[in-house]
């Protein structure tokens, strides 16, 4: 009856079906064992050799590569792929999220499809080791990240003529570093000084400080250049303070006026940021507390 399930399942549901015929599915259904595991089994451990795929025939189970998940399987789908992978071992974990049901085909079932049914063997091969490259290459994608370290531009209305005039003077210095802006502070650096940003987040009073701000806590911001408007208020305060506190607990230098950008345009081109960076206190320790706090759960 498994196996029966297990052939109806690779026939019709499988990806399989759209590089195989239905007899060759069934061959390849026959060097496999049916498995079942319960609910919260982990299937696979990411680092571990890649020794079998598998197929699943009914239940589902998650992929997790540092502590997220990066996929959901159910019914047809196989994982295990990188067993044809150069390197042979698991990228990821594998755990059954319900009763999961499987067709676990190992290395030794494929030096057996081999002996037996060499083509198939080998185009069984091929198929896979191109399944999982393609999952590397999305998976790539999904999951870049952007390593620029950027220093950040932001002038309130009142104070953007005195951020334009701050970058004409400073050009060379600014053109050393990839800048950010947000969304007006960007257009208009553009249009008056020609100087172009390598990113641009929204304006500042619909989400651009925050934006910044997480940048900051990605560690893609090296230095803060906001010209705050110290005589109006402004309707993002709490976006503005947020971005502020921010810096404090990362550590970035933070100019709200053209001296103190002056100041930290020096000090970032000095390389002192990198070669004699001061401990950062408060963070280390809250990251400790963090840790305790997981630990004792
Ligand atoms: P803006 O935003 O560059 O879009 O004007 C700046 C701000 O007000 O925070």
């Amino acid at each position: 009856m498994d196996r029966n399930d297990l052939i109806t399942t690779l026939q019709n549901e499988a990806n399989l079906k759209h590089c195989f015929n239905k007899e060759d599915i069934a061959i390849l259904a026959q060097h496999m064992s049916v498995k079942t595991f319960d609910d919260n089994a982990i299937l696979m451990r990411k680092d571990e050799p890649a020794d079998c795929m598998a197929f699943l025939v009914s239940g589902r189970v998650q992929i997790i590569e540092d502590e997220r998940q990066i996929a959901l399987l159910t019914t047809g789908d196989c994982f295990g792929e990188s067993m044809f992978s150069e390197e042979a071992t698991r990228v990821a974990s594998v755990q059954a999220l319900e009763t999961t049901k499987v067709g676990w085909f190992t290395i030794h079932d494929f030096h057996d499809l081999l002996e037996t049914k060499q083509r198939l063997a080998l185009q069984f091969r091929e198929v896979f080791k191109a399944v999982g490259r393609a999952r590397t290459e999305q998976h790539a994608a999904e999951t870049y990240t952007d390593k620029r370290k950027y220093l950040a531009l932001i002038a309130h209305n009142n104070m953007k003529e005195s951020l334009m005039e701050f970058c004409r003077i400073h050009t060379h210095k600014l053109e050393q570093f990839p800048l950010i802006a947000t969304g007006t502070t960007g257009s208009m650096l553009f249009k008056k000084t020609g100087m172009c940003l390598s990113r641009k987040v929204a304006s500042g009073p619909l989400g651009g400080d925050q934006a910044v701000g997480t940048l900051i806590s990605t560690q893609n911001i090296i230095g803060v250049i906001f010209f705050r408007d110290p005589l109006s208020s402004h309707p993002h305060h709490a976006d503005i303070e947020a971005l502020g506190r921010l810096c404090d607990v990362y550590q970035i230098p933070l100019a709200t006026n053209p001296q103190s950008g002056e100041a930290i345009l020096d000090y970032l081109l000095s390389g002192k940021a990198d070669h004699q960076p001061l401990p950062n206190r408060v963070l280390e320790s809250y990251v400790k507390g963090q840790k305790k706090v997981v630990e004792a759960s």
